[in-house]
């Protein structure tokens, strides 16, 4: 089998870069988990479905095929063979991504292809980094490598806002702090680092130190 890299951690965590740069360092596939979530959203809030209906929320979940490609350098997702790589960056899918999350049928869904990818690329490729928020603790709570990345609110803040090109930090921070506070308080798989991954504060590093480091890791 194939290596996996699992890392978890809040938003503006660097989680994204430090897992394509180590994917791309050590020739694995990625796969962002965030983006697959966000992608449902997007499709239940295109499709008029009330995201604070959970009911409505967790019938409709299967109808949307989401696809994902897991090259590092040039990450794709697709919801019914359409690119939706913006779309799901958009504050309204942002707002309500926690609410979707919640839902339990969408997770037994996501987890399930989560996994379906993960054993594909341990077959075809040397493996796959893989993050999120229940990596971890869920999705491959057995990997070799597990990771637990924070940061302070203002540094996760300031790298949030410089991604979505806003100079209104503090609305940012608090955008970031409510969904961290969603994120971590639902009743399944809620955000929680584990005592068999190794925490890593990335305030004040560069992201080639944190690379550097979570390659050093996966080479022990
Ligand atoms: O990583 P990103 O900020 O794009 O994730 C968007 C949202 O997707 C998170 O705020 C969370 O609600 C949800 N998510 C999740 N489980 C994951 C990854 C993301 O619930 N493994």
């Amino acid at each position: 089998g194939g290596l996996v890299i699992a890392i978890d951690g809040p938003s503006g965590s660097g989680k994204s870069s430090t897992a394509k740069g180590v994917a791309r360092a050590r020739e694995l596939s990625y796969l962002d988990t965030g983006a697959m979530y966000r992608a449902i959203t997007w499709w239940m809030l295109d499709n008029g479905i009330d995201v604070a209906d959970a009911a409505a929320v967790a019938e409709a979940a299967a109808r949307p095929v989401i696809t994902v490609g897991t090259d590092p350098s040039a990450p794709t997702i697709e919801v019914d063979g359409a690119d939706v790589a913006g779309a799901i960056r958009a504050d309204g899918v942002t707002g309500s991504v926690s609410a979707v999350s919640a839902v339990p049928e969408v997770r037994e869904l996501l987890v399930a292809r989560q996994r379906e990818i993960i054993a594909e690329a341990c077959a075809t490729t040397a493996g796959i980094v893989v993050e999120g928020r229940d990596i971890t603790t869920v999705v491959a709570p057995d990997a070799p490598v597990k990771l637990f990345l924070t940061a302070s609110a203002e540094a996760r803040a300031q790298r949030r806002s410089r991604e979505v090109r806003s100079s209104d930090v503090a609305a940012t921070q608090e955008a970031l702090a409510r969904r961290d506070r969603l994120d971590s308080s639902r009743s399944v798989s809620p955000l929680t680092r584990t005592d068999d991954a190794t925490e890593l504060d990335t305030t004040g590093l560069s992201l080639d130190e944190v690379v550097a480091l979570v390659v050093k890791l996966a080479d022990e």
